[in-house]
């Protein structure tokens, strides 16, 4: 069974209920009216229908955040007052996980122990930045700047950007929107949220708990709609002060250019070709699943997923012949059913994606160690966790980012060459080294040109510290006090004292 018939009674309610577009707190019909079907990929039915954003109710959105932002109680509250409505959020975000965490795996396939994974960490960036609005600084600089018998007083301060508009993808909905969320609103910003059109349900339930959390009107508005009619007329409003995008590079690129007009402020936080290097002295029984796992988690779809491995010679045959097996033992189905591991693929555009990807491999001489199939399953998007050896540098099953189950690895046996290879590509955002010593793995770590670097382990974050690429992997940080920068002009100011 991987129905709808597994889930809570108020989760069948919630997808039955009219979803409409959120704006000022209301709940509001698009001006032309449409609608679109969301998909179950696990059954690829139809398990609910959202409203379709058009870019008249863009300009309506945006409105409704400007006079939040420019006239509303929210820039004039006290920073711990915002604090507290995070916090707030945060509860309500926990008190309705089981709800989240359904709606999550039935509209984007992801496990369930995934989903739960992802919705704590959500509750923690929610925290994390509930305490941090009422500890944003600025500096006195009056000793540096006085002198020559005059006195100024000068110091800088931060202040709200404005109006942010984010955009969010479809591989961790929740997830990456409250990385984005929970600093904007902590800067004093106010948002207008457009989540991809593959997965709009968890955004759109967490309007709910904004609406109940009491967040003044206006500070956050929530669009159900497509990227090149929605997200292109967000990106390009001239009411918009930054938008901050989580997507593939192609449209992050599309969105730099659309953003000039304004020159409006950018994070992107765009694709991956991530490398795994397994050294020769690495303990395998965490060497083996680690690898396995940084690339098979959430089926590959993942923008640091460690498509990439590099094993040396002297275990390239245990390491290739242990993910396999690893791979061979992974259950394939419905995200609800706790013993699968591995949930379908978003959609059928991306199976097809996955699978060509997979052929174009084979025809180009790689050899598939395990998988490759498309698995027969409920009617869902399914694919075996695939490996590829025998891979050459120039292929594409190696350059580009497939988002999907499949793995390529490359034999090695000298640390230079290695982290050469490492580097080899476009991309900048993740990469895993498993070894046991301690001098090779600071090197390395050092010589790597990605944003994170997990050893013996893969794919942690911390609230606390900053997530981002190097490279085409994107602009800026996530996370930290550097995901609240994000959200925050600075200004310096001069005051010439009269003694
Ligand atoms: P994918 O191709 O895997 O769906 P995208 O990068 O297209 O990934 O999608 C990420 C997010 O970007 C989604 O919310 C999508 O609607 C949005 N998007 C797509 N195209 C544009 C665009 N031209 N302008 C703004 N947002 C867009
Ligand atoms: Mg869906």
């Amino acid at each position: 069974m991987s129905t709808v018939e597994q889930v809570k009674p108020e989760v069948r309610d919630y997808l039955s209920r009219e979803h409409r577009l959120f704006i000022n707190n209301e709940w509001v019909s698009p001006r032309t009216a449409g609608t679109f079907d969301v998909i179950n990929p696990a059954t690829a039915s139809v398990i609910s229908s959202v409203s379709e954003a058009g870019s008249a109710d863009v300009d309506d959105a945006v409105a409704s955040a400007r006079h939040a932002f420019d006239h509303g109680p929210w820039r004039t509250m006290h920073a711990s007052q915002r604090g507290c409505l995070i916090w707030r959020l945060s509860e309500l975000v926990e008190a309705n996980a089981d709800e989240l965490i359904q709606l999550e795996v039935l509209d984007n396939g992801m496990p369930i122990a995934f989903a739960e994974h992802l919705m704590r960490y959500c509750v923690e960036w929610l925290r994390y930045y509930a305490g941090m609005t009422d500890k944003v600084f600025g500096k006195n600089a009056s000793n540096i700047v006085s002198g020559d018998g005059s006195f100024t007083h000068a110091y800088s301060t931060s202040q709200p950007v404005g109006v942010a508009g984010l955009i969010t993808p479809w591989n961790g909905p929740l997830g990456s929107l409250i990385i984005k969320l929970a600093p904007a609103l902590a800067s004093g910003c106010a948002v207008v949220i457009k989540p991809a059109e593959n997965t709009p349900l968890t955004t759109l339930r967490l309007a709910d708990l904004i609406a109940q959390a009491e967040f003044p009107p206006g500070v956050v508005n929530i669009l159900t709609g497509f990227g090149p009619v929605a997200g292109a007329a967000l990106v390009e409003h001239a009411d918009v002060d930054k938008i901050s995008f989580t997507g593939s590079t192609n449209v992050g690129k599309q969105i730099v250019k659309a953003a000039t007009g304004n020159l409006k402020r950018v994070t992107l936080e765009l694709g991956g070709k991530s490398p795994c290097i397994v050294m020769d002295d690495a303990k395998l029984e965490t060497a083996i699943p680690g690898a396995a796992m940084a690339i098979f988690a959430n089926t590959g779809q993942v923008c640091f997923a460690g498509s990439r491995l590099f094993v040396h010679k002297n275990v390239y045959d245990e390491v290739v012949s242990g993910i396999a097996e690893f791979a061979k033992s992974m259950k394939v189905g419905s995200g609800l059913d706790r013993d699968n591991m591995l949930g379908p693929l978003i959609s059928e555009k991306q199976l097809e994606r996955v699978t060509s990807y997979v052929t174009a491999g084979s025809m180009a001489g790689a050899e598939i160690v395990t998988g490759g199939e498309r698995v027969e399953s409920g009617n869902g998007f399914f694919v075996e966790p695939t490996v590829f050896a025998n891979v050459s540098a120039d292929m594409d099953i190696v350059k580009e980012e497939i988002f999907g189950p499949v793995l390529c690895v490359t034999a090695f046996d000298d640390t230079e060459a290695v982290i050469q290879q490492a580097n080899d590509t476009r991309y900048g955002l993740g990469a895993g080294i498993f070894s046991r010593s301690v001098d090779k793995v600071h090197y390395i770590a050092s010589q790597l040109q990605t944003g994170n670097v997990w050893v013996n382990s893969y794919g942690t974050v911390h609230p606390a510290l900053p997530f981002g690429g190097f490279k085409e992997s994107g602009w800026g940080r996530e996370m930290g006090t550097e995901g609240l920068e994000a959200y925050l002009e600075k200004k310096s100011v001069f005051i010439n004292l009269d003694p």
